[in-house]
């Protein structure tokens, strides 16, 4: 027998209901924000995510799966989606386009990280880019329409936390100011915060072990007055959108180019992996990935995790309404017409073998979790008429005309 690799699932019903359920709701909101579908590639060049995700993010350090191919190119396969729509939009000049740089994509991603309840080495986003659009209305719109999907897939007890990082200038000079209290602090530093004094030491902020401490003791960062503006006008945006949400200034997000606004929404029901979706404001990206000045927003969202939190609720049984029995070989043939009868009437309805025992069959029946048992039998098919059993209740079971028999039925469901 051969095994499924470590962190990689198989997604049977009811939880492959509820993905196609989530996505539904995300692509009824998408349609009512102006959102186009991209469906970017899985495999990419290396160099798209170490120049974009950044290469001292754990991402790219420790969790990209990249290999060199048969032509010997170095490639990657995508651990998040928006560099692939930030090349999309460079190389198919999508700024020339007039359209409203609205993308949205879903799509599988994949990180080796370490495997965990809620974690998983594929899992699925759902993820929003709005590229060009740099005023904070495109921000308060984009977190709006996120806490939007989460509602409609059902989520509920989220709560949702933003941030501003600043703009390179604010963010360069707190990055000099903050290393250097990291370095004179460094022996009460984790060994990962201690590598990150040089490299990228605004991510000893969110770390779960000194984040917590460094927030109260490190100095803050300090935004330019046109980005504390742009933060400000978010901020009463959000309020104005209705979005119940948090400054919480230790919100940094892992990746390297972020601008400005960065958020995430958590739910505590999830336990250590509680992020449901992240993203923030990119303002530099396009550009210094060699396309036009197009400062953008996004955010993705973790589909294994929304279904983990909605998993409890109704509307993921996959069920058949009514399921087909034929007590007799000379009703098999009926009972068989009568599936596609019942399924051209817009009953969900299944069988299991009729050339097995009566009792076979009803067996299969009340497993199936249907609600109703057809049962044609010679009596039957001699009269017309088919035998209905209430499979759910203690109703007794009933003969009904063939005629009447799809309106009496979806009295019953
Ligand atoms: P990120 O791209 O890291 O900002 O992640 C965005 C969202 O994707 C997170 O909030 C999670 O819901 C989800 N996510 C990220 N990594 C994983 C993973 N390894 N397994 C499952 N979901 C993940």
């Amino acid at each position: 027998m051969i095994h499924s690799l470590r962190g990689f699932r198989d997604l049977l019903a009811p939880d492959s209901t509820l993905f196609t359920r989530i996505e539904a709701a995300a692509r009824e909101v998408f349609a009512l924000y102006g959102y186009q579908e991209i469906r970017i590639p899985t495999i990419e060049p290396h160099e798209l995510f170490v120049k974009s995700t950044g290469d001292t993010t754990d991402i790219v350090e420790k969790e990209m799966y990249a290999f060199t191919d048969q032509g010997g190119r170095h490639v990657a396969v995508r651990p998040e989606g928006t560099p692939g729509v930030v090349r999309a939009y460079i190389e198919r000049n999508l700024s020339q386009t007039g359209k409203n740089g609205k993308y949205y994509y879903i799509g599988n991603m994949f990180r080796a990280e370490r495997p965990q309840a809620g974690r998983y080495r594929e899992f699925e986003q759902i993820g929003a880019e709005q590229i060009g659009n740099p005023s904070p209305f495109a921000d308060a719109e984009t977190v709006a329409m996120l806490v939007k999907i989460l509602e409609k897939a059902g989520v509920q007890g989220c709560s949702a936390e933003i941030n501003s990082l600043g703009c390179a200038d604010c963010r360069g000079k707190y990055r000099g100011i903050l290393s250097g209290y990291l370095k004179t602090h460094a022996d009460a530093l984790c060994e990962p915060c201690r590598k990150r004094i040089d490299q990228n030491p605004l991510r000893a902020l969110d770390c779960k072990i000194d984040g917590p401490r460094l927030a109260g003791e490190a100095p803050a960062l300090e935004l330019c007055p046109a980005c504390a503006d742009h933060f400000d006008r978010t901020q009463e945006l959000l309020k104005l959108s209705g979005v119940d949400f948090r400054v919480n200034k230790n919100l940094v997000r892992g990746l390297d180019y972020y601008t400005r606004t960065v958020f995430e929404v958590k739910a505590g029901q999830l336990g250590s992996q509680d992020a449901v979706a992240g993203g923030g404001r990119y303002d530099d990206l396009v550009k210094s990935m060699g396309g036009p000045d197009a400062p953008a927003i996004g955010w993705a969202l973790g589909v294994d995790r929304v279904a983990l939190l909605i998993k409890d609720s109704a509307g993921a049984d996959t069920s058949p309404q009514i399921f087909v029995i034929s007590a007799s070989g000379d009703a098999r043939a009926a009972a068989f017409k009568l599936l596609g009868d019942l399924r051209a009437a817009g009953l969900s309805a299944d069988f299991s073998n009729f050339e097995l025992s009566l009792k076979s069959q009803l067996r299969s029946a009340d497993r199936s979790g249907a609600a109703v048992a057809l049962i044609l039998g010679g009596d039957e098919i001699k009269n017309s008429s088919c035998a209905v059993k209430p499979l759910k209740e203690k109703a007794r079971q009933r003969t009904v005309p063939m005629a009447d028999l799809i309106p009496e039925i979806r009295k019953l469901l």
